[in-house]
């Protein structure tokens, strides 16, 4: 079950990640779902349930890119699928307004809760106000296998769910950070006689590391690390692989990749009403590099578009999802602020994106020039779901409608 596939991909261009890398990345991914998931009791629901007609997909492109990178002409170049493949069956909005504060977790918060958040930016507090996750739940009386956040930013493990009493833990979000549950199943692997298999194991662990010492993320080891305790001896000295790795700029990340294929192995098993897929290579963007951050923005373009291929390979998901494509944030202008490498500033370029909308509720070739705003996602989610968001500032987006 562990056997590679033998197929061969070609390169999507420069910067793409080679074939080798990939194949790793689906074994790991197939190793998390197979044997963390299950234990944690995460099984498909016995339970009868009326399980909600609609899909939503929110993806976060990437981790914070301008305009002028992505979807202005100039940046056309960098993101072949979005403007080829997808605006051609979208309807996009090309003023998307971050009104909020420009870090990840507020701006991912407020994609997901309709209001703008001002809480921790490194996720040691959950949303202030409920999420859709949480909304969707309990009003529709739906188990957790319904609702997923699959992150690549270690900081979201509290994402799931606001902090509100009326809402909250027990009706979260599934979180899964899979670089968390790679350290897990690199643990597991090597410590006990289950897994992939005692004769597997040395090789496992070897490609394990080697995944890791490729670099597996590349900005913000930080991790809020709840019931999961992985053995410390192991876990110090691959924190310290690791961070050692992340100090080196030069090397691409590959993060996005486990999050896309542990996001295709839910979907498989679940076929969950609402999930979250945050990407977040592009962030590498701090370290300064032009072209690592450009390499990071065509990998995004591509697991944008696989994403939707593997909807449209899903007699599940075929014709009853909505896929929304924002990036979180900007980054900062070359005039006003510190260019792209950061997205601190606040200017225009920082909270100036775009917003695309896809599938079900989306009209085809079409769009709006009128700014709309990172809070209107949820209510817009919500409406197509059938739920209410009490507490969002945000307005549905009228012209998405099922
Ligand atoms: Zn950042």
């Amino acid at each position: 079950m562990f056997g590679i596939e033998k197929s061969r991909e070609h390169r999507a261009g420069p910067g793409a990640d080679g074939p080798r890398r990939r194949d790793l990345l689906r074994l790991v991914a197939a190793f998390i779902a197979d044997h963390i998931l299950p234990r944690r009791g995460l099984a498909k629901s016995q339970r009868e349930y009326a399980k909600p007609p609609h899909h939503v997909i929110i993806v976060t492109f990437g981790g914070g890119c301008r305009y002028q990178d992505t979807l202005a002409p100039e940046g056309w170049r960098n993101v072949p699928h979005l403007t080829q493949d997808l605006v051609p069956q979208s309807f996009l909005y090309p003023a998307a307004f971050n009104q909020g504060i420009t870090g990840h977790f507020n701006s991912s918060s407020a994609l997901i809760t309709g209001a703008w958040q001002n809480v921790d930016s490194f996720g040691s507090e959950p949303p202030a106000t409920p999420t859709l996750f949480e909304c969707l739940r309990k009003e529709r009386k739906l188990p957790p296998e319904e609702t997923w956040v699959i992150a690549t930013n270690k900081s979201f493990s509290l994402i799931g769910a606001s902090g509100d009493r009326g809402f909250g833990a027990p009706f979260s979000a599934n979180v899964i950070l899979p670089k968390q549950l790679l350290l897990e199943a690199i643990h597991q692997a090597v410590s006990t006689e289950k897994g992939p298999g005692v004769e597997d194991r040395e090789a496992f662990y070897k490609q394990m590391l080697s995944a890791l010492d490729e670099g597996y993320e590349s900005y913000g080891w930080r991790v809020h690390e709840s019931e999961h305790k992985l053995d410390r001896e192991l876990k110090t000295s691959l924190e310290k692989a690791l961070l050692d790795y992340f100090n080196d700029p030069s090397v691409p990340s590959s993060g996005d990749e486990l999050t896309f294929f542990m996001a295709k192995e839910v979907m498989a098993r679940f076929a969950p009403s609402l999930m979250l897929v945050n990407f977040w290579d592009i962030d590498i963007a701090h370290y300064g590099s032009y072209s690592l951050y450009l390499q990071a923005i065509e990998r995004t373009d591509r697991l944008v578009w696989e994403l939707w291929q593997t909807v449209q390979a899903s007699a599940e998901f075929r014709g009853r999802t909505t896929l929304f494509v924002i990036p979180e944030v900007g980054r900062d202008g070359d005039i006003h602020g510190n260019g792209f490498a950061n997205h601190r500033s606040g200017d225009d370029a920082c909270r100036r994106v775009w917003l695309l909308a896809t599938g079900e509720a989306a009209p085809k070739r079409a769009g709006a020039e009128r700014p709309i705003r990172h809070i209107d996602i949820a209510p817009t989610a919500a409406a197509i779901l059938g739920c209410k968001l009490p507490e969002a500032q945000g307005q549905p987006l009228q012209e998405l409608a099922i």
